[in-house]
């Protein structure tokens, strides 16, 4: 016998039980959606535009970020490059590059950065005036990292490229500022040999400088060099170099009052701000040798990087410490800072980023760069 309450537990109406499965499909089916919802909602905004996927993105436009492009574009991987506010870089604001190999006469800066980018987009390179504003880089090896352009745009790239250079100090002196070009430089060992044999200035205290007074030592015929405080903040070992040069001298306690000149430099106006004393000096070049900061803010807290702001790359590779994530150029290179290097730099960075997506089964591995490609 069963019991009306067994019957009421045991039986149930095919009606309601068709009711009760179709609910569990929509619910299974609601949960699946809901899982999926915010996947589907980055489909949808790929599809409607609103963020683009690349396989690499390059962050910057000087010889590092070209060079990239070139060996990127040329083992396709479609990179889309972001210039910045100085489309071209650094080399855009010197008339003169004279040590960039294959220049047998050498090459202004624009004119330089202008085939740079012929070249890269002539391998399909996209080059896209604008800023990258912020970066959420992927830990994970194979991670998407998700970079926002000129504060709005959202990309995801597979792997990034930074080659967002160096910016050198300058004093920020109506007269200086001026004359930038006109002979005041803040590259000495690019723009030195152009006064050979004359009389020249330099203004710093630390290493760089008296690298770069060292330098000019050798090429100009009297070098002076300007120390604000009243010793040097270089190495021992450094200052004794320089003390060993004859035609340096250097004077401490001394800043730059005005530099001389209408269209170039013709004297340096300098003054003691112990005594105030000011004292004219005839020079045609002014080098500032004050530091460098690197352009790289947008990736503090994800980046490895020194104190100065450097970032960190590992062993001789361009490998950042994030998966995927790799920098070339001025940003990670406070030693050498020239043009040729950055280009390396950017090779190398190139070639890594292709190496990373083959691992991650993203490209297939070629010669990248190296033969035909
Ligand atoms: C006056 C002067 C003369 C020089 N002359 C010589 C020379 O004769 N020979 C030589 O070998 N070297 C020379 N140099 C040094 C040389 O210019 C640098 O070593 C070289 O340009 C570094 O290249 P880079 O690609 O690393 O960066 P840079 O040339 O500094 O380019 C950095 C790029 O990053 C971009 N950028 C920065 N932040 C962002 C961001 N958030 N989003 C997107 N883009 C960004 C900038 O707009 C720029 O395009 C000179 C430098 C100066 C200042």
């Amino acid at each position: 016998m069963v019991s009306s309450y067994q019957q009421s537990i045991c039986y149930i109406d095919p009606q309601s039980r068709n009711k009760t499965f179709d609910n569990l499909i929509v619910r299974f089916l609601l949960k699946k959606l809901l899982l999926y919802k915010r996947r589907i909602t980055e489909l949808i905004d790929i599809m409607s535009d609103k963020i683009e996927r690349v396989k690499t993105l390059i962050i910057g436009s000087g010889p590092a970020g070209y060079t990239a492009a070139i060996y990127a574009a040329r083992a396709d991987l479609k990179p889309v490059m972001y210039t910045g506010m100085e489309p071209g870089g650094q080399l855009t604001t010197t008339t003169e590059v004279d040590n960039f190999p294959g220049y047998a006469e050498g090459v202004d800066g624009p004119t330089m950065m202008l085939e740079l980018q012929q070249q890269a987009e002539r391998f399909g390179t996209e080059v896209r005036i604008g800023m990258i504003t912020a970066v959420e880089f992927s830990k994970e090896k194979g991670g998407i990292h998700k970079i926002t352009a000129d504060g709005e745009k959202q990309i995801e790239a597979e792997t990034v490229i930074i080659s967002t250079g160096a910016t050198a100090k300058y004093l920020n002196i109506p007269s200086e500022q001026r004359l930038r070009g006109g002979g005041v430089s803040a590259c000495a060992v690019c723009d030195g040999f152009f006064y050979k044999g004359q009389d020249v200035a330099i203004v710093g205290a630390g290493d760089t400088a008296a690298e770069e007074a060292s330098y000019l030592a050798n090429i100009c015929n009297k070098v002076t060099m300007l120390v604000r405080k009243d010793q040097m903040r270089a190495s021992k070992a450094m200052q004794h170099r320089v003390n060993s040069l004859k035609n340096i001298e250097i004077r401490y306690n001394t800043e730059v009052d005005e530099v001389l000149g209408e269209q170039v430099v013709e004297g340096l106006r300098m003054v003691n701000n112990q005594t105030g004393k000011k004292e004219d000096i005839t020079i045609t070049g002014l080098f500032i040798a004050i530091g460098h900061k690197p352009n790289t803010d947008i990736f503090k807290d994800q980046l490895d990087m020194d104190e100065t702001g450097y970032l960190i790359t590992k062993g001789k590779s361009t490998k950042t410490n994030l998966p995927g994530v790799f920098a070339s150029g001025d940003a990670q290179d406070k030693e050498y800072r020239q043009a040729v290097t950055a280009a390396g730099t950017g090779c190398m960075a190139a070639l890594d980023a292709e190496r990373y997506l083959a691992t991650i089964g993203s490209v297939e591995e070629s010669v990248a760069g190296q033969y035909k490609l």
